[in-house]
């Protein structure tokens, strides 16, 4: 809209580059960036604009499109990954040379992770003084609307086509994910109205139950930029408004505050960037992770014999997604009941979900592992067995997930092991065969982790 207000022509331009510094993106997100580009191609052409897309060194190609169009100024939406922050500012120093201004706008969070201090003028490292900080301060700002029509320049520069970015899996692996997901602004925004309407008030019971769509689903548009956290307050509390609510209660809502573990979590990766690959407890530099491939792959393939783990893993192969709850239950078990580097859940989580994201997903393994900033501590150990009784209790999430055990009535579906010979036989159940005996046992296990810790612990002290 800036670029647009100045009353020249502007090129929508898109650069697919393999910088060696940055993270490669996970295969999961390639899929949904792909359509998400080809979402908002259309989106460009149908007011007249359009997508031009490069691949290459970003620097050159904005260098030789900026002689060729005779442009003398970028603009962009500012990234917050460090590797982005540091690649903005290189950019923004070589166009500065040839004398072209660079123009970067926030927006994909709702504030500046910089600005957000503690009354020492330090980065928080725990959640709830973070955002009660933070939200005093919170006021949305009334959207931008969609540009009607579009300055096109006279001649529009040539485009690479989207297949030459090389983003589509070469197996069928993505086949379910077009009947779950929309990629694209206009997808986004039918999620946030079809939330903001009908679940936002339910969110707080209803979000911790997975057989139950109670969240917004709204994490891979956020991630792609699809739609602004500024957005999902605007519409959250005009909804609410007109509802009765005051917006100091919206604010505070339990979704509201979830938003903000998105902040929080990007407020950490800013400054803590090194936290993406190590600890941030340096103790836990030193824990005694396992290495056990088997084990690693039949967590992986949904194949543990937990079937509440097996269901969420299954889950997120076959969509690129899963619920939040069952994300810590799968990562729990990874991490103290197979003794497994958070680093091997983070790496294969980035790899299968469309909404991987750097600050997210680096936090997200950090808590549930113990070492990070405002996390679980280690010895809380999430019990595979009663989480699924009281999360997943009638059945249909597991059922949903796992077919070999559809015909095992609730009382058994959580621990089949521990059902008679005649029940499994009855539900056509081979333990070991159609469904694989439990990889580890729960109370031996917890046992082990909780050593591991005290040894870990007992190290430091020394
Ligand atoms: C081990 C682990 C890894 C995770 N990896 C990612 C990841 O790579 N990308 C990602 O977006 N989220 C990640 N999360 C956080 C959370 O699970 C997802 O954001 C959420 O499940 C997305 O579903 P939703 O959009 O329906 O969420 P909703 O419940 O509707 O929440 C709304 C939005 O708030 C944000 N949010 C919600 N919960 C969290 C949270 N715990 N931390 C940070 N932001 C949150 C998300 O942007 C989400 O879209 C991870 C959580 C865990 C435990």
């Amino acid at each position: 809209m800036a670029a647009i207000e100045t009353g020249r022509p502007v090129i929508p331009l898109y650069i697919q580059t393999e910088a060696p510094s940055s993270r490669r993106q996970g295969a999961a997100s390639r899929w949904w960036l792909h359509h998400s580009l080809e979402s908002l191609s259309k989106d460009l052409n149908a007011i007249g604009g359009k997508l031009i897309m490069r691949v290459g060194d970003p620097a050159s190609v904005l260098a030789t499109m900026c002689k060729s169009a005779r442009a003398d100024a970028v603009y962009v939406s500012k990234g917050y990954e460090p590797q982005m922050d540091a690649q903005d500012l290189s950019l923004a120093n070589q166009m500065g040379q040839v004398g072209i201004q660079w123009k970067s706008f926030p927006g994909h969070l709702l504030w500046e992770p910089e600005t957000i201090r503690n009354k020492s003028g330090k980065p928080f490292q725990v959640f709830t003084p973070f955002w009660k900080s933070a939200s005093q301060s919170l006021k949305p700002i009334t959207p931008l609307p969609v540009p009607t029509h579009w300055p096109a320049p006279v001649v529009w520069p040539k485009s690479d086509s989207l297949s030459k970015c090389n983003y589509l899996p070469s197996t069928h692996w993505d086949q379910g994910f077009s009947t779950v997901w929309a990629p694209g602004e206009q997808g986004a925004h039918e999620n946030l109205k079809r939330f903001a309407g009908q679940k936002f008030d339910s969110y707080q019971v209803e979000r911790d139950f997975p057989a139950i769509e109670g969240t917004s689903r709204l994490s891979a548009h956020l991630h792609f930029g699809e739609i602004t956290p500024n957005q999902i307050l605007h519409e959250c509390l005009q909804v609410g408004v007109q509802a009765g609510k005051s917006s100091l209660s919206v604010i505070q809502s339990t979704f509201m505050r979830e938003i903000g573990w998105r902040e929080f979590a990007h407020h950490l990766l800013i400054h803590f960037p090194s936290t993406t690959e190590r600890p941030l407890r340096p103790e836990f530099e030193s824990f005694p992770w396992r290495k056990d491939s088997e084990m690693l792959a039949a967590w992986q393939k949904g194949q543990t014999g937990y079937p509440i783990v097996d269901a969420g893993m299954r889950e997120l192969w076959a969509t690129g997604w899963m619920h939040n709850r069952v994300r810590m239950i799968v990562g729990s078990f990874l991490v103290k009941h197979l003794l497994m580097d958070w680093k091997e859940g983070e790496r294969w989580f980035w790899n299968t979900l469309v909404d991987a994201d750097l600050a997210n997903n680096t936090m997200g393994w950090q808590w549930i592992a113990g070492c990070g900033a405002d996390a679980a501590p280690y010895f809380r150990i999430f019990n595979p067995i009663t989480q699924s009784e009281k999360f997943a209790g009638n059945g249909n999430y597991v059922r949903r997930w796992i077919p070999e055990l559809k015909d095992l009535a609730d009382a058994h579906l959580h621990a089949p092991w521990k059902a008679s010979a005649s029940t499994l036989e009855g539900a056509g159940i081979i333990l070991g065969k159609s469904y694989p005996n439990p990889v580890v046992n729960h109370m031996i296990a917890r046992e082990t982790a909780l050593d591991a810790y005290q040894r870990m612990r007992s190290t430091k002290k020394k």
